[in-house]
């Protein structure tokens, strides 16, 4: 007789959900993505992996680097306001660790996860895992291994693994923290993260208070809204032309909390 089937439920279906869903996949388990929103889709700005995480999706995973067109790191450069270069750090994660740090575009790595999650790849064991939109988790019971979703449908799982990000403030997490305060409500700061796809897209990351934002505070998904490029422009008022020239184009705004 078969052993029963081992049922995981991992709430949340960003990149942790699928890369956790991925490393989870095996023979007789049934893995279900739980994910919130219907759309389910990342947003429009870059991501670094460090070597020992490039190392796994792209070596123990087989991640096509042709779908996910990641870009090798090769290193920081930090400049003053006044356009000096202060200091240059080349990486050499690949000598040192055997693997690149990589940049990809959040977009690319998350389709790609997911791809890998849900295929029936011939290489990789278990079945496709099952994932499911608009199925927000509302309610988590980790000892009876009960979550409830909005609708009120209860699902039971032998392992329920917490992947739901640090914009939710459901508790979902058994380490769920119980202060949400700004870790970057000080710093004014701009990072040119550099090229991905290939050089189609650059990133850039600009750090400001939230009060300089003026956000609405009662926004449930301030994580994917538009940045406000006038408050952002007065921000950066002190910084040079050569920085703030940049301020012309759609911008996203992502709260930097706990
Ligand atoms: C500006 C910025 C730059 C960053 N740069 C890097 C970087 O370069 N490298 C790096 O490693 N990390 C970086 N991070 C951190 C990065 O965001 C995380 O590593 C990564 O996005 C976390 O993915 P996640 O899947 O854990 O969370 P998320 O991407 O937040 O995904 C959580 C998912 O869970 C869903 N969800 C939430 N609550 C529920 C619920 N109750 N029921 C069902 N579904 C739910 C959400 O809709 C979402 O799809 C950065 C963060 C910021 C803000």
């Amino acid at each position: 007789m078969s052993p029963p089937v081992f049922r995981i439920i991992i709430v949340g279906g960003g990149i942790a959900g699928f890369a956790a869903a991925i490393a989870l996949r095996g023979p007789n388990r049934h893995i279900t993505v739980l994910e919130q929103s219907s759309l389910n889709k990342e947003i429009g700005a870059l991501i670094s992996f460090q070597p020992n995480a490039s190392r796994i999706i792209q070596s123990n995973w087989g991640l096509d680097s042709q779908n996910a067109r990641p870009m090798v790191d090769e290193g920081f450069r930090i400049y003053n306001t006044d356009g000096e270069l202060i200091n240059a750090i080349p990486l050499l994660a690949k000598k040192v660790y055997e693997a690149d740090r990589l940049l990809f575009h959040r977009r690319d790595l998350h389709d790609n996860l997911k791809h890998h999650a849900t295929s029936a790849f011939p290489s990789r064991d278990g079945n496709p895992v099952e994932v499911r939109i608009a199925s927000k988790v509302v309610k988590c019971d980790v000892l009876s291994g009960v979550v409830t979703l909005e609708s009120g449908e209860e699902l039971s799982a032998d392992l329920i693994v917490g992947a739901d990000g640090m914009q939710c403030d459901a508790q979902i997490c058994l380490a769920r923290r119980t202060t949400r305060t700004s870790y970057a409500n000080r710093i004014v700061s701009i990072s040119f993260d550099g090229p991905g796809r290939q050089a189609e897209v650059y990133g850039i990351t600009v750090l400001v208070p939230d009060e300089q934002m003026n956000e609405d505070p009662n926004a449930k998904q301030s994580w994917v809204a538009e940045g406000d490029l006038k408050k952002i422009r007065q921000s950066f008022s002190e910084f040079p032309a050569w920085v703030t020239s940049i301020f012309k184009y759609e911008i996203t705004n992502t709260p930097l909390k706990d």
